[in-house]
Order: structure tokens, then C-alpha cells, then sequence
């Protein structure tokens, strides 16, 4: 019988990896493996170490992978799947590929340089620390890639065919529907990937892509994410909130800082950022964007308009590309990114990563959170045990490259930058399937917000809905 099994995200939001077998052969010498997402653990030791674990079937042996989309827990182990011999295509749409081709290789480096920190620091119980990829080894993955537009179909084997479909989540997400025909039965597979928000601009302000989630489904088997399956995104605009936040920072000679990813999220702010003092709604400081990928990351998003919403396009009619903004400093080399360390005057940084995990943000928060007069805000979802979450979360200090940190800095969150939807906009999404799926499972949230997702569908929609467990394998019968 062919099954799907659940090789990560199930249980928490990282790692997302799900295994389709066709044959039912556990060793996955018949029949045909597919991976569809093949993404990093992120956050808690306990999830991080899953990273090194071998996949239950031999990474040869898998046919091929369908990419949802650039976020590093969909994408963030493929060097890794390579590494162990994967060598198939991998779909993603032609936006996802070039996000990829930076995303990946900014993870190796990442991998490598906090391998040498360990070692440096003799902060690792192994000896030597090793990087679980390292920079050239996530650039030789791209050769792999083979961009799918939407709505075409891809025949992997007799058996199995995939379409992709907007899921309205990042520029170039996509859904996976998969047909699987075996033992004369044909039955339809729909991988949400990340689900994105609705198109309405006034309730996702800021959002880049134009559409919703592809509606209209139809399917036997759903697996279905659920970070916020338990929660309602404000609905007020978060334009005012935010240029209080900048203007009160400055008032007082206070820098802002704000981790982000480096991709879409840190574009949509800085538009955001840039109508605010173009409007005279906050003061003209210096901005610096630093990351070593966001030009590029600049450079893809102007290169795919076909995804934008009609906001994205006024605002990018209205002001051209942020790379050639006045006061606003993309920042390319670490030299000059440890030079905005000496600056005394406001300023606002932006650095990535997002949950804090790793990057050019560890060193601004840990130059600026002992500083009451400087704000940190949170524009993204912070998963457990990142260090983002324990800073959120209210602590009196955060271990920051080896170090206790005090924060006494103020500290802000604005939700409505989420790129997920939230149960509501779930809800109406799920209302527009044509019938009801025999099954869903519910992944890529924490175990809360999955079982407060499921007793809702349940309650609202009357389906057939299962919480996902890691590792277990489900029949697709
Ligand atoms: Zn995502």
C-alpha cells in the first residue's frame, strides 16, 4: 500500500520533509520516492539534532523533490540530501529556484562559520564541530533545480503526476497536488506547503504576492500546515504602530533593530519604512540592510513582478529599487556591517536571521538590547527555543555568541506582517474546497496550534482531520 510518511515538521514548525512511496516497500527499492519539501530543523537542540539523522530510505532512491518554496525549513536540507546522494530533479517554481540560489549558499556559510565559532570557543561536545553543509556544497545543489511553472503538469512516473498551485504565501509559493494512480485507483494528494493570506491588502498589509491561495481544491488526502491554527492576526493597519515605534526610539537617541529575513520579509518592510518617512510619519535616519544576500534577494523580487500584488507594483512604480534609495545602505561586507556597531546616532537595522538563530543580527542585538534607549521589533513568527522567542517572550538576558546579554532595550512585536494565514483566513480557505477530503493531516505547527486547528475543522467543516506525528507513516488507501 503506499504511504506518506512525516520526516519532520510534524510536531513543530521546522524541518518540513515528507516522504511519498508508492509501493509500500519500506526500503524504497520499488515503486517511486518522492520528497516533497526537504527543510532544516530549526530552534531547540532536540529538533537541530535531527539535522544529522539519516532519512529512513536511502536519499538515492528518491526520484525527485517538490519544493513548496525558498523558506529554509522547506528547503534549508537539500545540500544535506545531496550530500547523500540525492541526485534528482527538484521542482520549484522559477521565482522559488532563484531564491534558492541564494538562500542555500547563505545557509552553508552560516553552517561553516558557526562551526568554526564552536571550535574557536570550544563550545561543542563534538570535536571538531562540523558544518552539517558547507558553502560550496550548497552551490553544487543548484544544478539539481528545474523550475515548473504554475498549473503545468509534471508526469514523474507511470504512477505519479504534480501541478503546482498558488499558495499566495512568499513570491513564488506554491502547493503540490499530486496524483497517484496505483492498483487502478486514482487518488488526489494536496501538499499546502506554507498557506498564505487572503488578498485583501487591508487586512495583509504589505503583502508582495497578488493573489490568495489557489481555490477550488479537491482532494482525498490534505497535508495541511497549521502555525497559526490557533490565532487571529490583528486587523488594524500596523503603519501607525510602527512610525510611533520609530519616532519615540529617536526622540530619545535610540537606535531600532529589527530581525528579519533577509528575503521578502526585509523588502516589504523597508517599502514600508521608506512611505513612513517619505510621508514625514517618521524621522529620516540612516537604514541599513544587513545581509549579505539581500541585494540579490532585491534583484529576484524585481525580477519576478508576474507575482505581485498591485500594491507591490504602485509602490515599486512610485519609488524604484530600494537599492538606489538615499540613506538607505545595503551593507555587503562583514567589515562594514561591524562598522555600524560604532555608530551613536539613530538608526534603524535591519539584519537577518529573522528568529535571530544566527547571522549579522547577533552582533547588532548584542551591541544595542543593554541600551534602554533602542527598540528591538519583531516583524516575523519566532519559534520556540530560537533566541528570538526567549527575547520576545520577555527575558532578562539572551546568550548571544557565547554571551549573557542583558536587554533592557524595549521590545515590540508586530503580527501583521505574518505570511501565514491564520485560522479565520484558514477557515474561509478551506470552505472553498469542492468536497471533503477522505483525510488531512495536520503538520508544520506546534502541537497546540494543530490540535486547536483540527477541533475547529472538525467542528466547522466536518472533515476527517489527524495531527501529524514525526516519523509516523499513514496508508494511502
Ligand atoms: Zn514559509
Amino acid at each position: 500500500m503506499p504511504y506518506i510518511q512525516f520526516l519532520g515538521a510534524a510536531g513543530t514548525v521546522t524541518g518540513s520533509k515528507h516522504l511519498i512511496n508508492t509501493s509500500g516497500d519500506a526500503l524504497g527499492k520499488t515503486g517511486t520516492q518522492v520528497l516533497v519539501d526537504c527543510g532544516l530543523f530549526q530552534g531547540q537542540k532536540e529538533w537541530r539534532e535531527r539535522n544529522w539523522q539519516d532519512l529512513p530510505i536511502s536519499a538515492k532512491d528518491i526520484e525527485c523533490l517538490i519544493l513548496t518554496h525558498a523558506h529554509l525549513d522547506h528547503c534549508g536540507w537539500i545540500p544535506r540530501l545531496v550530500k547523500q546522494g540525492f541526485r534528482g530533479p527538484i521542482y520549484a517554481t522559477p521565482a522559488t529556484v532563484d531564491l534558492c540560489s541564494i538562500i542555500l549558499p547563505d545557509s552553508g556559510h552560516l553552517q561553516e562559520e558557526d562551526a568554526e565559532f564552536h571550535n574557536r570557543h570550544k563550545t561543542s561536545r563534538h570535536d571538531p564541530a562540523l558544518p552539517l553543509y558547507t558553502l560550496e556544497e550548497s552551490q553544487a545543489c543548484q544544478q539539481y533545480f528545474k523550475p515548473v511553472g504554475f498549473g503545468e503538469t509534471k508526469q514523474i512516473s507511470p504512477e505519479l503526476s504534480f501541478r503546482l498551485v498558488h499558495a499566495a504565501h512568499i513570491l513564488g509559493s506554491s502547493m503540490a497536488e499530486i496524483t497517484l494512480t496505483t492498483n487502478g485507483k486514482t487518488q488526489r494528494m494536496l501538499f499546502t506547503g506554507d498557506i498564505g493570506r487572503v488578498r485583501d491588502q487591508n487586512i495583509a498589509p504589505g503583502k508582495v504576492v497578488y493573489s490568495g491561495p489557489q481555490s477550488g481544491e479537491d482532494a482525498d488526502v490534505v497535508v495541511m500546515e497549521s502555525t497559526y491554527g490557533n490565532r487571529r492576526h490583528p486587523t488594524d493597519d500596523p503603519r501607525a504602530e510602527l512610525a510611533e515605534l520609530i519616532k519615540k526610539t529617536v526622540d530619545r537617541g535610540g537606535s531600532v533593530v529589527v530581525p528579519a529575513f533577509a528575503v521578502e520579509r526585509t523588502q516589504k518592510f523597508v517599502f514600508m519604512v521608506k512611505e513612513l518617512m517619505e510621508s514625514g510619519q517618521t524621522p529620516r535616519v540612516p537604514v541599513y540592510c544587513d545581509s549579505p544576500m539581500a541585494i540579490k534577494a532585491v534583484e529576484i523580487f524585481l525580477k519576478h513582478a508576474e507575482d505581485y500584488s498591485d500594491a507591490t507594483k504602485q509602490l515599486i512604480g512610485r519609488y524604484g529599487s530600494p537599492l538606489k534609495w538615499r540613506g538607505f545602505n545595503f551593507v555587503q561586507t562583514a567589515e562594514e556591517s561591524k562598522k555600524i556597531n560604532d555608530s551613536q546616532s539613530p538608526c534603524i537595522i535591519i539584519s537577518s536571521s529573522g528568529m535571530v538563530t544566527g547571522g549579522r543580527i547577533q552582533h547588532h542585538l548584542a551591541r544595542r538590547l543593554p541600551d534602554p534607549k533602542n527598540t528591538v521589533i519583531f516583524i516575523g513568527f519566532q519559534a520556540p527555543g530560537t533566541r528570538g522567542f526567549t527575547i520576545k517572550s520577555g527575558a532578562p538576558e539572551v546568550k548571544i555568541l557565547g554571551q549573557m546579554v542583558p536587554i533592557r532595550a524595549q521590545v515590540a512585536a508586530i503580527e501583521q506582517f505574518s505570511d501565514h494565514a491564520d485560522t479565520p483566513e484558514l477557515l474561509e480557505w478551506l470552505h472553498t474546497f469542492t468536497r471533503k477530503p477522505g483525510v488531512t493531516y495536520l503538520v508544520h505547527g506546534e502541537p497546540s496550534a494543530s490540535s486547536q486547528l483540527r477541533d475547529a475543522m472538525t467542528k466547522e467543516l466536518g472533515w476527517n482531520v489527524q495531527v501529524a506525528q514525526w516519523m509516523q507513516k499513514v496508508e494511502i488507501s
